[in-house]
């Protein structure tokens, strides 16, 4: 079988907190696609990096006395060992204040540019006369014409109306407190409405694709009305935009941070030495893009990135699969950094393994609807499904051949409707997966080890020893068979695990395939999967 080129985009991260248990709910299916297609034999460039531009950073930065670039150094690197613990494995994880990144985004903004899909436009903005800059929404206080209250540019912060900066009354400058000034300023603009129907175009040609809140947001987006969006922005923290007179500017974040996973899918291709235009070319016939993020980035995905693809003209492939989550609530309430009941994603980890949490959110993840985290549910799915199915099957069977036959499995005949089964769950969990359908593949797995337990159960082998020794080799032998196939199976979301039982029976690399298995085998230390949880214990 010819190999396939898989494009995965985890969704680029904002480098102003922790991960917390939302991203992990949204991010996890992009390591869990990445493990299968590798699994499978296929090309996969995975990518992903740290969204570190934007006026919250800037303006955490000015209140802490710090430098952006500190602020987000941090979070990156914490990004990236809080994923590592995770096991996730991006084949690149970058960040907006790369080189790289920089360099790329200004060559793309000049060929948009130069498509004559960026254009020029004068309009009056809020000066300050005395620090001498634009002011951005956020930089501006004022009284909110609504209720009175206190506000900013675009918010009050009383009522929590959103505003629109000229209405906004007795404006003032955040930064020293002088009044404002309405001032002239160019910006440069994106036409998006220029893209209205090939968008359109594109949630149709998705419709089986796309996860359902992925065509829904999308489809509301579009409804809203697409107006012209600025491409620049009056700040000193981004990406320099290539144009003479907006030294003063940097682009805005928008268009930057989407276009990151072209400049590090195009990194990552360059070190293989794979052609990226040829790898990401619509007409390449074994090229899909999976996209993978929470709904509050649909629309980036669903249309701002598409447009900007078309604006590109460089024939590169849109999304074919949008994996949007939906979202975490904990203990049955909306979680929020403001409430103070946003969990970390290291706060879970230094409770649990992480296969623990990746089951837990691969089997319960946020599909469709929005999902009910608690910390009990996390020990209960752990006990139920890890230890009693899972743990269960593997560790009864070696314990028992370990105790009487001093760990020897001795080649014998596996059960052939065994086999059939195997074939067809790696088949039917394998569609699964393609489809971005994580849940209903980690119920195909469960199911097969679920059969695996009543087969054990079923042909008896502690009554078999006694009686039939031949038919107890099979049954055994069928029951390793089973082992080393559940060991592939569960690799995309199970790493640990697949790797612990692997060398326990000294079995082969991961491959998403069947595993023969053939001769004898001896167990190596045996250990136990998973033990027990209880809430005292954590
Ligand atoms: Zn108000
Ligand atoms: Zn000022």
């Amino acid at each position: 079988m010819t190999k396939r080129d898989i494009f995965i985009g985890g969704a680029w991260p904002y480098a102003n907190y922790y991960l917390h248990v939302g991203h992990l709910a949204a991010l996890l299916p992009g390591d869990i696609l990445a493990k299968y297609f590798r699994g499978k034999g296929d090309n996969v460039i995975y990518v992903s990096g740290s969204d570190c531009h934007g006026t919250p950073i800037t303006e955490r930065a000015r209140k802490e006395n710090v430098t952006p670039e500190s602020i987000a150094t941090f979070y990156h690197n914490e990004f990236k060992k809080t994923f590592e613990r995770l096991g996730f494995e991006y084949d690149e994880y970058s960040t907006t204040m790369s080189e790289n990144h920089k360099n790329y985004v200004m060559d793309q903004f000049k060929k948009i540019l130069d498509n004559g899909y960026i254009y020029e436009k004068e309009e009056l903005q809020d000066y300050c006369e005395n620090c001498k800059i634009y002011l951005s929404d956020r930089e501006i206080e004022g009284i909110c014409p609504h209720c009175g209250g206190k506000s900013t540019g675009d918010q009050c912060e009383i009522c929590g109306d959103s505003l629109d900066s000229s209405e906004v009354l007795d404006k003032h400058c955040k930064i020293c407190g002088s009044k404002t000034i309405m001032k002239t300023n160019k910006h440069l603009y994106f036409k998006l409405p220029e893209f209205k129907q090939e968008l359109q175009q594109l949630i149709e040609t998705n419709k089986s694709t796309w996860r359902k809140n992925a065509l829904g947001e999308a489809q509301k987006y579009i409804d809203m009305g697409l107006v012209d969006r600025a491409a620049t922005r009056q700040l000193d923290w981004g990406v320099p935009v290539p144009v003479l007179g907006y030294e003063d500017k940097r682009v805005y974040v928008w268009i930057e941070a989407v276009l990151g996973y072209l400049s590090v899918g195009y990194d990552v291709a360059t070190k293989r030495g794979i052609d990226f235009d040829q790898f990401m070319a619509d007409t390449n016939p074994n090229l899909k893009t999976y996209y993978v993020h929470g709904k509050d980035n649909i629309p980036f995905h669903t249309t701002i990135y598409p447009a900007l693809i078309l604006a590109l003209k460089n024939g590169y492939r849109l999304p074919d699969y949008i994996v949007s989550s939906a979202y975490v609530n904990l203990n049955q309430e909306k979680m929020s950094k403001s409430k103070g009941n946003l969990i970390t994603a290291n706060e879970l980890l230094d409770m649990f393994d992480s296969d623990t949490l990746r089951f837990y959110f691969a089997f319960k993840g946020p599909e469709t609807n929005d999902m009910n985290c608690s910390i009990e549910d996390i020990i209960q799915t752990h006990n139920k499904f890890l230890v009693g199915m899972l743990g269960n099957f593997v560790n009864r069977n070696l314990s028992f051949i370990n105790k009487k036959f001093d760990g020897v499995i001795s080649e014998a005949i596996i059960d052939e409707n065994i086999q059939e089964l195997t074939q067809k769950c790696f088949q039917l969990t394998g569609e699964y997966f393609e489809k971005g359908e994580i849940r209903n593949a980690v119920n195909q797995i469960i199911e097969y080890i679920n059969c695996a337990n009543k087969y054990y159960d079923g042909k008896q082998p502690w009554v078999q020893v006694k009686e039939d020794i031949n038919e107890f080799n099979n049954t055994t032998y069928t029951c390793i068979y089973m082992i080393a196939n559940i060991a592939n199976m569960i690799a995309p979301i199970l790493p640990n695990a697949s790797l612990k039982i692997k060398n326990m029976l000294s079995l082969p690399k991961y491959k998403w395939e069947e595993e023969k298995i053939s001769g004898d085998y001896k167990i190596k230390d045996l250990q136990i999967i998973y033990g027990r949880l209880d809430e005292e214990s954590l």
